[in-house]
């Protein structure tokens, strides 16, 4: 990548779990961030209560397969190290499938793994490792799991190369003549760095040309523990259920394009409802047992894939995570920064198109 200049200092842009990511793997380098934070720590999509950390299976040339068996892969090491402080498990998760066709693709890739990351499963097998009466076959993902974001996030921004800064939006970035940000804040004062990390969702005006992302809302559903009914695995297809936690199941999550309501709606946990009847048909009969839960707005991109990488000269960004980002923006925020700094690393050229930011520029 030839000669790189060793930013001094970094402004990350937004601390949800895509922010948090970016300055930890700056800090991680002794790079000092500042993070700066329009609301407060996980105050997007970052702030819901449970996520689900899952490989996606699918064929071996499928981008969104390799890109979260590499963010798991990033999760499992991590939490190994780091985990006592960030409530989580690795309970394992049973995937079910659309349609039998798409069973029989996964069922293909499955065999070339070893058990212990996926394996085909009947519907026997997934209700006894579930305890559960599942509504079909399968595959089990033994290293899947949930994950509470907020402590993991705050986990991730605890190191004293890093400061937060709360409650002050960036609403410009210009770039004096030798390209080096600066930025505006709300209150009026300007910040100057080397570099801006831009890891704000949705990326907004901050870019000179718009990106495609787009914005979808979802709604989580709470069910309280039903006594002596224990679900062992996170059950999903087209959404998903979690293992009592706190003894809440999670039930998520609606999906909602351009929908811009920030409320609940008794009809979107109507539909959660309807969701966990696909999943585990016997586990809850009745709706009125289902609480509503947060609502939160995804940014999301045609081809389900980030936009994480360089925008400008000294300007980056790690943003779109769409539905998978408490998931894979840990592991992108670490080969986003191997890219800043040059570190030649086996994945770095693989990924540099892929995740393009600019390959969603619409002018
Ligand atoms: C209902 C729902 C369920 C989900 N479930 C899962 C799941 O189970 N597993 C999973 O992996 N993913 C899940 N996701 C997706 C995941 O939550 C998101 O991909 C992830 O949180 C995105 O993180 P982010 O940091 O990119 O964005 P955000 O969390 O939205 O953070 C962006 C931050 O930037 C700040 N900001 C924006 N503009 C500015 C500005 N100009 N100045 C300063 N600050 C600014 C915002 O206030 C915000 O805090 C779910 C999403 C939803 C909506």
């Amino acid at each position: 990548m030839g000669n790189v200049n060793i930013p001094k200092k970094v402004i990350v842009v937004g601390a949800g779990i895509a922010g948090a990511s970016v300055a930890y793997a700056l800090a991680q380098r002794q790079i000092p961030v500042t993070v700066i934070e329009s609301k407060q720590i996980a105050s997007g999509g970052s702030g819901n209560p449970v996520a689900v950390i899952r490989p996606e299976p699918g064929g071996a040339h499928n981008p969104i397969t390799t890109l979260t068996t590499l963010g798991m892969q990033w999760l499992v090491q991590w939490l190994s190290h780091h985990g006592q402080a960030v409530p989580h498990e690795l309970c394992g998760a049973i995937r079910m499938t659309r349609d039998a066709l798409r069973h029989q693709k996964l069922a293909q890739h499955a065999a070339q793994y070893s058990a212990d990351w996926i394996s085909e499963v009947t519907q026997e097998q997934a209700s006894e490792l579930s305890a559960n009466q599942v509504a079909d076959r399968g595959f089990h993902l033994p290293v899947a799991g949930w994950i509470e974001p907020i402590p993991f996030i705050q986990s991730l921004l605890n190191h004293s190369s890093i400061q937060v800064q709360i409650g002050l939006h960036v609403s410009r970035i210009e770039f004096d003549e030798k390209q080096k940000p600066r930025i505006t804040l709300s209150d009026g004062s300007e910040q100057q760095a080397d570099c801006v990390v831009l890891a704000s969702a949705f990326g907004g005006s901050l870019f000179s040309s718009s990106l495609a992302i787009d914005s979808a809302r979802g709604q989580l559903t709470m069910l309280p523990e039903i006594a002596g009914r224990h679900l062992y695995k996170i059950i999903c297809r087209d959404g998903y259920i979690t293992p009592a936690i706190r003894g809440i199941h999670t039930i998520g999550a609606t999906i909602q394009k351009d929908d811009v309501y920030v409320d609940a709606r008794s009809t979107d946990d109507e539909e959660n409802f309807q969701r966990l009847q696909r999943l585990l048909p016997e586990f809850c009969l009745d709706k009125n047992d289902c609480q509503s839960g947060r609502v939160a707005f995804r940014a999301v991109t045609q081809d389900r894939l980030p936009a994480v990488g360089q925008l400008a000269p000294n300007l980056y960004a790690s943003l779109a995570h769409g539905s998978r980002g408490m998931t894979c923006a840990p592991w992108c925020g670490e080969w986003l920064v191997s890219m800043m700094m040059g570190e030649a690393t086996p994945q770095l050229e693989q990924w540099r198109e892929v995740l393009n930011p600019l390959r969603l520029a619409l002018q």
